[in-house]
């Protein structure tokens, strides 16, 4: 079993058991509904395909589609699983579903990702749909992708099902708000926390690990909203550039720039990428990749506080060792939801034939985020859990 399967299922079968579920319960809750798999062709070459259906419990299956050398069926079981449990700690009334294929799109031509992205629709076109299993974009697949794939399954079933996929262009029926959502979820998430904790008005410093969508609408959404929170470091897979006084990472409309090319970084002496694990700041958000805090880098963490925008970014071993320090870590499955979350408002604007304002879609995403933030907290302190336990506990309760 990999270590990210293996990661969440411990992770829920703690949970369950503080629950006091019994081995039979906690069995059903981990076993998957349905898996499919398969091959796609394209350029004349066959790559293996995947997508796991884990619960229903609460709506339509929902999650992304990877397009990766390194996806795999244990990979894609366990981010199906976690999804399962992210729809569930917000409150959202969906279930929990993930798919993949295993390339290297690199190597493929824009005609060959077409008919990649078309067969993969194809395939799948009798088990998904709008209330069925929702597909979205995730690692190496975007909203031209997601156009081709829905436009496929249309055919294939002969009917429009606009709210069949998300994530797909605004002209083809996608949501405003959807680019920024999990930044800016993580940006409310950590601004919900600090009020909770009367910590709201104090200046705090902020260090960024990984600049790139995520990374970046998470320190816009500081520098509009959170002006008490004062970002002073950022990295990327290269380099960590750290300014105590504060970076002013600008307005770019249209693109996300490089760290290197903001204006505001030009004096400052880039540090190698592992240095913002020790830059001084009261918050480490992590919004790069999985595993980031490990045995290795958990040592030299500073902040005392943690935001999990990334999935997984902390091992479970780091997360033992950083919670026995006091540090406090806002959980991925609350923290980075906003994308999910905008995802679901998407679909319901599909499915009622609505088309919001990106006011009303903020407005909505702050209000669910607020709400899931307030009862994982409370959860936590009533029953002396880490918020990671309070918030897979709750969605596990919303799993009965
Ligand atoms: P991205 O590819 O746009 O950006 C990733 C950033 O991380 C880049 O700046 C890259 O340079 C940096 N990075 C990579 N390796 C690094 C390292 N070793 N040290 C420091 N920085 C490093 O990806 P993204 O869409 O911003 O996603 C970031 C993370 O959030 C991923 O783990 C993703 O799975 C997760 N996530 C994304 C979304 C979403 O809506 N995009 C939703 C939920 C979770």
């Amino acid at each position: 079993m990999n270590i990210m399967l293996q990661t969440a299922q411990d992770t829920i079968r703690e949970a369950a058991k503080k629950l006091g579920y019994d081995e039979e319960k906690i069995q059903a809750i981990l076993e998957v509904e349905a898996e499919h798999i398969f091959e796609v062709e394209a350029g004349g070459k066959k790559y293996p395909a995947y997508r796991v259906q884990h619960s229903s419990k609460r709506g339509p299956y929902k999650g992304g589609i990877r397009f990766h050398p390194d996806v795999s069926l244990d990979e894609v079981r366990a981010l199906a699983t976690l999804m399962t449990l992210k729809t569930a700690a917000v409150g959202l009334p969906l279930g929990g579903g993930k798919g993949g294929v295993v390339v290297d799109v690199r190597s493929l031509n824009h005609g060959e990702i077409e008919e990649l992205s078309r067969a993969y629709a194809r395939h799948l076109a009798p088990h998904i749909g709008s209330q069925k299993d929702i597909p979205a974009p995730d690692v190496n697949t975007n909203s031209q992708i997601i156009d081709w794939m829905i436009e496929e399954f249309e055919a294939q079933i002969g009917q429009a099902d606009p709210g069949a996929f998300t994530g797909k262009s605004i002209s083809r029926g996608g949501s405003e708000g959807r680019e920024a959502a999990t930044g800016r979820g993580g940006a409310i998430v950590l601004g919900e926390f600090l009020k909770s904790k009367k910590n709201d008005k104090k200046p705090l410093t902020v260090a960024l690990q990984g600049f790139g969508n995520v990374g970046y609408f998470f320190a816009q959404t500081l520098r509009h909203m959170y002006p008490n929170l004062k970002l002073v470091a950022i990295s990327n897979s290269k380099n960590t550039w750290v300014k105590t006084d504060g970076v002013d990472i600008g307005d770019h409309v249209g693109h996300i720039p490089r760290p290197e090319n903001l204006a505001d970084l030009a004096a400052v002496k880039p540090l190698p990428s592992d240095a913002i694990f020790g830059v001084k700041a009261d918050i480490l958000v992590l919004a790069a990749l999985e595993n980031a805090v490990n045995s290795k880098t958990m040592n030299q963490i500073g902040a005392d506080i943690l935001v999990e925008l990334a999935n997984g970014p902390i091992t479970r071993e780091a997360e033992k060792f950083l919670l026995g320090r006091q540090k406090i870590i806002l959980p991925d499955v609350v923290a980075n939801a906003g994308g999910v979350i905008v995802s679901c408002l998407e679909w319901q604007q599909n499915t009622s034939g609505e088309k919001w304002s990106e006011e009303k879609v903020n407005s909505e995403l702050n209000d669910i985020l607020v709400k899931a933030t307030k009862e994982m907290i409370l959860y936590s302190e009533r029953n002396h859990r880490s918020l990671k336990q309070a918030a897979f506990e709750l969605a596990l309760e919303r799993l009965q």
